[in-house]
């Protein structure tokens, strides 16, 4: 038992994380929490005698060590969420959110439940605390379903319909491929040199090291995540995590947006849906007149049919999972077209060997078509040098030009720190980092950070009589383009998506502890589409106190809130002609549609949430560098270099002036492939050495 506690006033210097004492009062608080939405329950009737089940529901947070492992991952999350947190702890111990818990012996249920409607209570006083609850309960309930033992797997996998893993992991003689990937020897600070230095290894960064390398010029490309060496992965759900920027736990500040971005060598190119659409030509109109010269012409054209060639698009090998077939059988139902979706997806007929593909590709000679087996390989084929584990904190520049990075390099021996001296930097980190790096680093001008377009992605959820086992198969094969106007000229794609248990235990409506253990049993039988829109506001990215990207993004965009308000109906629609018994959404109130309740009343429910209660993700972020012949509003010249610094260019999703409107992998690459053009011509090879080098590269392969 314990009396009301007050957190004394967080030190700032500490990014807002308690310390001392308050620091064991957070961790009693974030553990009560994870008490609260796992808690140890009886085992309801249609359990007993099945002794998965019966431990499903017996075994909550404590007798799994969840509720210590979150408590001591809070430490190493954003400095946002280590204030969320610190805040959401303080406000619960002055709301005796642990005397709530004290009779737990007595009526398990009853107590988690009030702690429940506590929790509820601070996210509907405060976004922010609002935030925290949402990344504990991702924490907890993500664990649960996620973690796996020794064996490779999870005991409570039987008892959600998860698995089992049909895996058939790839031979070595499957995996020909493997790039090369540098590590550097132990000794002090690691100094390198190179014409181009390549920040981030994705979808734009992979372009342009390739087109660099084989232009003459030596290449270094550093990417903060790590090399997978697919063939040695098993491929469950957890997998995926450490593949992903922030672990895919980002979320804006106030916990409306969350982020999901690669950060591994090949970047989102490693774990996206492969989905590759040009843009459309209206945009490229737009851009074009805003600066970017030709991009509407029939030179861009060539771009896209290059990206296309080398990645290998094709529609042959789209092949629809049952979440998707579900979704084409909605869209019909209610009058929509459907169109089988191009993707760089390589080999047919494989798709039986990858039901968990969200997770990443296990097959480097190219089921998946990511920078790595593609550009990366090019690239160090004419010579280019790859460093994983490598964080660029900032871009050297003296008198308006560039001389490198510094940042920090892991090693055997631990992360050191590291030093590249190039005239030429091409900053490649994703929409989200990008600009933190080029803010760390003052320069870019005005507009850096702002301008973040993010397509954001509505889902709504239905749950079917029949198995759907979303995670299963290709992950997106169709769309429909019928709903892209539909709001005052804006509107949404309608593509399936892939369900990761973790995400949806995290993100679904917070319910008492046996309310959620009761619907997870589902998981199998969910079928999960959402409406990706094209933005019409804007967020942005800043530094927080400790210099790390911070994202602030509220949907305070009228057009973007009917958008979002029509895409949740319009799914909630489709579900139901396709034959969902229950509809949910990731709003904040739990609003659920059953069988034989008013849909009319439910979709009515729908449209009066208000923006400050609804939830989108966002695996698209662009536009925070952009474009631009206007040095005000863009940061980079139409071709990509820094308006204010030369031997800086842009060379990312950041780049796009606004949201392309659909999936944007395909016209990343085009634009890189655009900007290496411009940066081949302006930079040549600096050192004899360099050049030797490449020529020594070309001869031995
Ligand atoms: C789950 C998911 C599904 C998607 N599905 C599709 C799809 O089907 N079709 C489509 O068109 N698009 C899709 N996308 C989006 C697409 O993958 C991205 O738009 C694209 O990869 C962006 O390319 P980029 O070069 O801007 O950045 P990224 O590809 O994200 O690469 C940036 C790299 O920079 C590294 N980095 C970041 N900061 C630093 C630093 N400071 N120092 C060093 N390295 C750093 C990161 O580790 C990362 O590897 C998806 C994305 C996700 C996350």
């Amino acid at each position: 038992m314990t009396d009301t506690h007050t957190l004394t006033q967080n030190d700032p210097t500490q990014g807002g994380a308690p310390r001392g004492a308050d620091r064991q009062l957070q961790d009693e608080i974030v553990k009560a929490v994870c008490d609260a939405l796992l808690p140890a329950l009886e085992p309801p009737a249609d359990a007993l005698g099945d002794p998965v089940l019966e431990a499903y529901y017996r075994d909550g947070a404590v007798a799994r060590g969840i509720d210590v492992a979150v408590a001591a991952a809070v430490p190493t999350l954003d400095a946002t969420l280590r204030r969320a947190i610190a805040g959401l702890a303080e406000h619960l111990a002055a709301a005796g959110f642990l005397d709530a818990g004290a009779d737990a012996g007595a009526d398990a249920d009853a107590d988690a439940g009030r702690r429940i409607e506590l929790l509820r209570a601070a996210g509907d006083a405060s976004l922010t605390h609002r935030n925290a609850v949402r990344q504990l309960k991702s924490m907890a309930m993500g664990t649960f379903v996620n973690a796996v033992d020794e064996s490779g797997t999870n005991p409570v996998w039987p008892a959600i319909g998860y698995g089992p893993l049909t895996y058939r992991p790839a031979t070595p003689g499957e995996t020909p491929k493997n790039l090369r990937v540098e590590t550097p020897q132990p000794g002090d600070e690691v100094v390198l040199t190179a014409d181009v230095v390549v920040v981030g290894s994705g979808a734009g960064g992979g372009v342009i090291a390739a087109r660099a390398a084989e232009a003459g010029l030596s290449v270094i490309v550093l990417d903060a995540g790590p090399h997978v060496v697919d063939a040695k992965r098993t491929q469950h759900g957890a997998e995926g995590g450490p593949l992903f920027l922030g672990r895919g736990g980002l979320f804006s500040e106030t916990g409306q947006m969350g982020i999901l971005a690669g950060s591994a060598v090949g970047g989102g190119t490693l774990i996206n849906s492969m989905v590759s659409l040009r843009p459309p030509q209206k945009i490229r109109e737009l851009w074009a007149s805003e600066g970017l010269e030709g991009l509407d012409g029939p030179e861009f054209d060539a771009l896209l049919d290059r990206v296309w060639s080398r990645l290998g698009v094709n529609t042959e090998a789209s092949h629809h999972n049952a979440n998707t077939r579900a979704m084409i059988t909605g869209l019909a139902e209610l009058g929509y077209r459907h169109e089988r979706l191009p993707r760089n997806f390589v080999a047919d007929g494989v798709s039986e060997f990858c039901p968990f593909c969200a997770e990443g590709c296990t097959h480097q000679q190219g089921y998946r078509a990511s920078t790595v087996v593609t550009y990366l390989d090019d690239a160090v084929a004419s010579g280019a040098r790859i460093f994983a584990g490598a964080w660029v904190d900032r871009v050297i520049a003296a008198d308006g030009r560039a001389s490198g990075v510094v940042g920090s390099i892991e090693t055997a021996d631990g992360p050191r720190p590291l030093r590249v001296d190039a005239p030429t930097v091409v900053v490649a980190a994703g929409g989200i980092e990008s600009p933190a790096l080029l803010l760390r680093s003052g320069i870019g001008g005005p507009a850096v950070g702002r301008n973040l377009r993010l397509h954001p992605a509505w889902i709504v959820t239905g749950v079917y009589d029949e198995a759907i086992e979303a995670w299963h198969g290709q992950i997106q094969s169709a769309v429909s383009f019928d709903l892209t106007e539909v709001v005052d000229g804006e509107g949404f794609l309608v593509e399936s998506l892939s369900l990761n248990i973790g995400s949806w235990a995290g993100l679904s409506p917070l319910a008492d502890g046996r309310t959620a253990r009761d619907r997870m049993r589902s998981f199998d039988r969910y079928a999960t589409w959402h409406g990706v829109a094209h933005d019409h506001g804007a967020g942005r990215i800043v530094l927080d106190e400790e210099g790390r990207a911070a994202l602030i993004w509220d949907l305070d965009d009228d057009i973007d809130y009917r958008v979002g308000v029509r895409a949740h109906q319009e799914l909630a629609r489709m579900h139901r002609a396709a034959g969902a018994k229950e509809i949910f959404t990731f709003l904040w109130r739990d609003l659920r549609w059953r069988d034989g309740e008013d849909f009319e009343a439910f979709l009515e429910a729908l449209a009066a949430e208000p923006p400050r209660d609804h939830l989108a993700m966002s695996a698209h972020q662009m536009g925070s560098c952009r474009l631009g012949s206007d040095p005000a509003v863009s940061v980079a010249d139409g071709r990509g270099q820094l308006h204010d610094v030369a031997g800086v260019w842009i060379g990312d999703a950041s780049a796009l002036p606004t949201a392309p409107g659909v999936n944007p992998m395909i016209t990343v690459m085009a634009v890189a492939e655009r900007t290496a053009e411009a940066l081949v011509g302006t930079a040549a090879p600096a050192t004899t050495a360099a050049a030797t080098a490449h020529a020594s590269a070309r001869e031995a392969d």
